[in-house]
């Protein structure tokens, strides 16, 4: 595309670094899977370029690791536009939110990640400019206050959540296009990891790459995470060879079982199974006991134990199926577990 520039990425959040940004696509066309989501996004884009027109806004969800920051920063390179990063969590008020929004070029993209985690007042913010590409700000207090108007360039909001529930209604509605990232499918990991592994020059067999696939919990950022130990473990005990059984002995020694669980996520079924029997349980008392957050086990550790049916919601918590019982059983001795894709 000639109108290509590299996106300038500024705000406080860094671009990743390092490998983990060696590892990332940068064009649209180099993302494996999520075939939907990309045929839409990319119609949207054409759209765009074929009027002139600014690209609608756009929001994001799914679990972690999924590829909605990839995702996002490849819409801009797409549309030869320049981009900025922000974190919900970090835009504690309005005047946060400022510096971002002024320095908009027209087409721009401004992306948020967790941008479920704006506080209302911030939210409120963005709706006219999000609406009407224009802000409202208030100079001074009481009586003597009034309030400025102030005309923003045209630009295109991308926003990424693991939480859209959280979203407000007005905000969510303001998005003209929604899209749900879901877990890649074995054959879809395992080429991201044939690709890592390339780009990571890693000679890698067929079986090795399906095995890492299977053991990646549905997540690409899982699959280059375990591939990353794999290479270490072969650099360092492996004078840098690499075949199915020194992966298979690699991921043993993190403890990752044949479904792709941690240790993290057996202890979260383990505790639901021995100390409130299997449940039903709240969240909050199984995040008590294993010291953790909710949030961290809401996002990062349920979707995928849920998406397995190793575990189900019910009204009244949290309960263990016979399936999940029985991976538990399958485990902890490091042998055959059972394998559900
Ligand atoms: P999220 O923002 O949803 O947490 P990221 O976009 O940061 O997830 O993705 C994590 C990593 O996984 C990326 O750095 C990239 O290496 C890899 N990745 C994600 N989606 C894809 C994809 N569709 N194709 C290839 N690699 C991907």
């Amino acid at each position: 595309m000639s109108s290509y520039r590299e996106p300038t990425i500024r705000g406080d959040e860094e671009p990743p670094s390092g490998e983990d940004r060696a590892l990332r696509p940068t064009r649209m066309a180099d993302m494996v899977g999520q075939r939907d989501v990309y045929e839409r996004l990319m119609i949207a884009v054409d759209a765009s370029q074929k009027r002139g027109e600014v690209l609608g806004h756009i929001l994001l969800d799914g679990p972690p690791g999924l590829g909605k920051t990839t995702f996002a920063t490849c819409i801009p390179r797409e549309l030869g536009t320049t981009l900025q990063i922000a974190s919900g969590a970090a835009l504690a008020a309005p005047k946060d939110l400022l510096p971002y929004l002024s320095n908009a070029a027209e087409g721009s993209v401004l992306f948020i990640d967790e941008i479920h985690r704006l506080p209302i007042a911030v939210e409120e913010f963005l709706y006219p400019a999000m609406e009407d590409f224009r802000i409202d700000i208030t100079l001074g207090d009481g009586v003597a206050a009034r309030t400025i108007n102030m005309p923003l360039r045209p630009f295109t909001l991308v926003g990424a959540t693991t939480r859209p529930g959280l979203l407000s209604a007005p905000l969510r509605d303001r998005f003209q296009m929604r899209e749900h990232l879901d877990f890649y499918p074995p054959e879809d990991l395992a080429e991201i990891v044939r690709r890592s592994a390339a780009k990571l020059s890693m000679p890698m067999d067929d079986a090795t790459a399906d095995e890492i696939a299977q053991r990646s919990r549905g997540t690409p950022r899982l699959a280059n995470n375990r591939l990353r130990w794999i290479r270490d473990y072969s650099t360092s005990r492996a004078e840098g060879t690499l075949d199915l059984a020194i992966a298979r002995t690699a991921l043993g020694m993190q403890g990752i079982d044949g479904l792709g669980l941690d240790g993290f996520d057996r202890r979260y079924l383990e505790t639901i199974l021995r100390v409130f029997g299997g449940g039903p349980v709240g969240i909050e008392a199984i995040a008590h006991t294993m010291s953790s957050a909710t949030d961290t086990l809401e996002d990062d550790v349920e979707p995928f134990l849920l998406r397995c049916e190793l575990v189900v919601r019910t009204p009244r918590g949290r309960k263990l199926t016979p399936r999940g019982e029985e991976h538990l059983g399958g485990f902890p001795a490091g042998g055959s577990q059972t394998r559900l894709f």
